[in-house]
Parts: C-alpha cells; structure tokens; sequence
C-alpha cells in the first residue's frame, strides 16, 4: 500500500501548542521592564539634545528599501519579509529606520521645517537572519536621525556623542566609537577603481558572496566576516589615501569635535557599514572585553552621514546624519556585566476586603488611592483572609488595608504594619493621609 507523504509542518507550528515565531522573542515582564527603562533613558537624552520623536509604519514599498539600503546589500538581497496585499502591493516589513523615516521627512514637507530636524524613534526590526547569540529576526533599535541644510562635521560629533551618551548613562564601560570616511560621491569611484583593481585575478581567495559582489560593490568586501576573506582585507587599499581634500577636511573636523569632547575613539580604516547610502563619516560603538572578560562580538549600534539619501527619495538635496543603537546587544551586554539599571522598587500597599460590601466599595477605593498617588495591590477575586494575607507577604508590601464587613460598612479601614503586625483603624476620609505619613 502506498503511503500519502506526511505534510511536514515548519518547527513550531505544531497543531496544539505554538511557539513564538523562529528569532522572534516573547519580552517577559522583567526583561520588558529593563528595556523600558533603557528607552526611558534614550528618550531623555535624545530629547535634552533636541530630537523629537516619529514614528513610522511597521510596513513600507519594497521598493523604498531597493532604491535606499541598496540591493546588493545583506539586508536587501537575503533579509527581508516581504509580502503582496491582496491589491498587489509588494510591501517589506522594515529592516531599518532611516529609509522610512526619510521617506516621511519628504512625504510630510519636513524640508520647510526649520532646520536642523532632529528626529528620534524606538521600535522593532524584521530581519531575515540565521538566528545566533545577539542575531534576532524581529529586534527593537533606538534610532535617531539628524536632517540639516549645512553639511557641518559638528551635526556628525552631535549624532555620535548623543548615542555615546545613552550607552556611557547606561554605565557601559570600556566604549569604543571605530570611524572612518568613505568618501562623497566626487572620490568614492577611485577608491571603488583601486579596491577592485587591488582584488582582481584574487577571487580564488574570496568568499562566494565576496566573488559575486566585487563587481557591484566592491566595499562591501571590507565588510565581509568570513575567515577565508580576512587576510586580503588586510592589505586591501585605505579608504583615507583616496578620499577627496573635502571630504578629508570634513572628517578632520569630526575627529577634533571628538578629541575636545574627550570621547573615546578608533579610527578604523576598513569600517564601512553595510549600507549603500552612507556617504563620508561611518561610525560603529563597541565595548572592549574588560580583564578576564569574553570578547563581545558585536557593535552596539553604528551609523554616519548620508547626503544622497533624501535626493534619491526625490526629496531637495539634503545633508542627514544618523544611527542605530540595537536594544538586544545592549541588554545583552548589561546582563553579562551585571550592571542592569536598578531602581527603587515603588512602594505599594496590599488591599484586603472580607465580605461582600468590602468588595464592592473596594473599586472606588482604590480609585480614591489612585488620585492620592498611592500605588496599591489587590487580589480582589480571593475571599479569604488568610490567602490575601499570604499574597500581601509575596507581595513585600510594607503595609496592607484591612477592609472587613464592619469596616466598609463604618466607612473605615484597618492599615496593618506588615512588619511589625501593628495594626490602626482610620476613617476612609483620613486614609490616604495616615498611609503617606506611615510609610514616610
Ligand atoms: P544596523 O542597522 O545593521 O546598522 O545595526 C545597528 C545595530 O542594531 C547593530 O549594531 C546591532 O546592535 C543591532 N542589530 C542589527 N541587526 C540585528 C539583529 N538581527 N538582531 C539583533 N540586533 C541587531
């Protein structure tokens, strides 16, 4: 007898229980509760230096990305979600911030806005990556992008030193900002000329990926990982031998803004970011092993200047100046240095209610508690005493509100000094006043 073939389904959609997507993960309450913690911070850098904050759509035309990052990139020609709408759009579920946001910049007239035009976001990405350590498919990034009319080296110091700065508040220690200039449009095509002059009749020595791109893009071979590429990369030509006098002039200019800020940095002349609209400063942030400890593979976040962007959009020729921070390695990174932000934890009081009345005045007096900002905990569909005791105890409250028949019906409450067990009846009308002065 023949047997039908079995239809494989993917790992993870099982027919009873599901998994979270492949690289995509479920943020539990405590890690959520340090990512919020870093946006909070990032928020408030990024405001103090005058970025307001955007948000774009989750999904854009495919082809915006196409003309943007640049098909011969990572990003465009192995990692994207694309899908069709039953209208035939092709759409790509974004793999960055910056096409999209300057999309929105030309879209809405931000070119009439006084300039600069500082723009901040947080969200998630959609990459279609192997899955590894730091290597997600869905991963959230801070991002901030910086439009201006002058291309001034002072609006790249100011991208570079606010990212360096939400790292640096964060407590990171041991940070490295790598740098280098790619050049503008004027001088990129000698270096081009010279690094595929420098790898011609040495394909033999190239990855499979590196043999296809040399013709396309040739610094996309500075940025390849693969062993077998590492030693040509070596000896490969130097972008700062071949960019023009302006663009030379442009990055000095950068480096000193940086030497008087005292920030931290390398400068690395094979850095050249895998996108194709970066033009002049590129920039990676690292953290450097501290003694003892591992290696950290990856770059915080990265970015740099790219002044064809909006043009390429349609859009007035405009200087722009941006970066990434990628929210995954920076947690990453704070769990392994055991430096995650602490704060207090706030201080709440547990709300018992015994009998039916209790329950039902229970709502409006937590409302009342509310507007004295006072946080409180409750675990209104438990009925005995003994239980919401125990809870209060888990809970580490310091004090608990015993709200019994007698209580609501006197429009009064017991407050229970979980320490000591000292317990007070107060009316209602003084609770939230005798709470504030207990825990004082
Ligand atoms: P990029 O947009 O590629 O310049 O990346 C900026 C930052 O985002 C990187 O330095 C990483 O910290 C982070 N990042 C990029 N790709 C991923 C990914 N697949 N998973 C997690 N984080 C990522």
């Amino acid at each position: 007898m023949q047997t039908k073939p079995k239809n494989k389904k993917p790992a993870g959609e099982a027919s009873t229980t599901f998994q979270s997507v492949k690289g995509m993960h479920d943020v539990l309450p405590a890690e959520s509760c340090v990512q919020e913690k870093i946006y909070r911070l990032a928020r408030e850098i990024l405001e103090f230096y005058n970025f307001n904050s955007i948000a774009t759509p989750l999904v854009e035309y495919l082809g915006l990305y196409n003309r943007t990052t640049g098909e011969a990139t990572d990003i465009v020609e192995k990692q994207m979600f694309t899908l069709k709408t039953k209208g035939g759009e092709t759409l790509a579920l974004r793999p960055e911030f910056t096409p999209g946001i300057g999309r929105a910049y030309i879209q809405h007239g931000m070119s009439h806005y006084p300039h600069p035009v500082k723009l901040f976001t947080i969200g998630p990405l959609f990459r279609y990556e192997q899955p590894q350590a730091g290597r997600f498919r869905q991963f959230n990034q801070i991002d901030a992008e910086i439009f201006s009319t002058e291309n001034d080296a002072i609006y790249d110091a100011q991208g570079i030193l606010a990212c360096y700065r939400i790292l640096d508040e964060l407590k990171i220690k041991n940070l490295i900002i790598n740098i280098n200039t790619i050049g503008c449009i004027t001088c990129r095509p000698n270096y081009r000329k010279a690094l595929v002059s420098y790898y011609k009749n040495k394909e033999k020595q190239l990855c499979t990926d590196c043999k296809r791109r040399l013709p396309v893009n040739p610094l996309r071979l500075l940025d390849c990982k693969e062993p077998i590429c590492q030693p040509l990369k070596e000896q490969a030509p130097n972008t700062l031998d071949y960019v023009c006098a302006t663009c030379k002039k442009h990055f000095k200019e950068v480096l000193e803004y940086l030497d008087n800020l005292a920030l931290p940095y390398a400068l690395n002349p094979y850095l050249v970011r895998g996108l194709d609209y970066y033009s002049k400063t590129v920039f990676e942030i690292n953290t450097q092993p501290a003694e003892g400890e591992e290696k950290i593979d990856f770059a915080l976040g990265g970015g740099g200047r790219y002044d064809y962007l909006i043009e390429e959009l349609g859009g007035r020729p405009t200087s722009a100046f941006g970066w990434a921070l990628g929210v995954e390695r920076i947690i990453d990174v704070l769990h392994t240095r055991n430096i995650l932000p602490s704060s207090r934890p706030k201080e709440k009081v547990f709300l018992i209610h015994i009998g039916d009345l209790a329950k039902r005045k229970s709502l409006c007096l937590i409302e009342t508690l509310r507007h004295a900002h006072i946080n409180v905990i409750e675990s209104l569909g438990k009925e005995s005493l003994a239980a919401q005791l125990r809870a209060a105890d888990k809970a580490d409250a310091p004090l608990a509100l015993i709200f019994g028949q007698k209580e609501a019906y006197e429009e009064s409450i017991i407050i229970r000094d979980m320490k000591t067990g000292a317990q007070e009846m107060v009316p209602l009308t003084k609770l939230p006043e005798m709470i504030k002065r207990k825990l004082n």
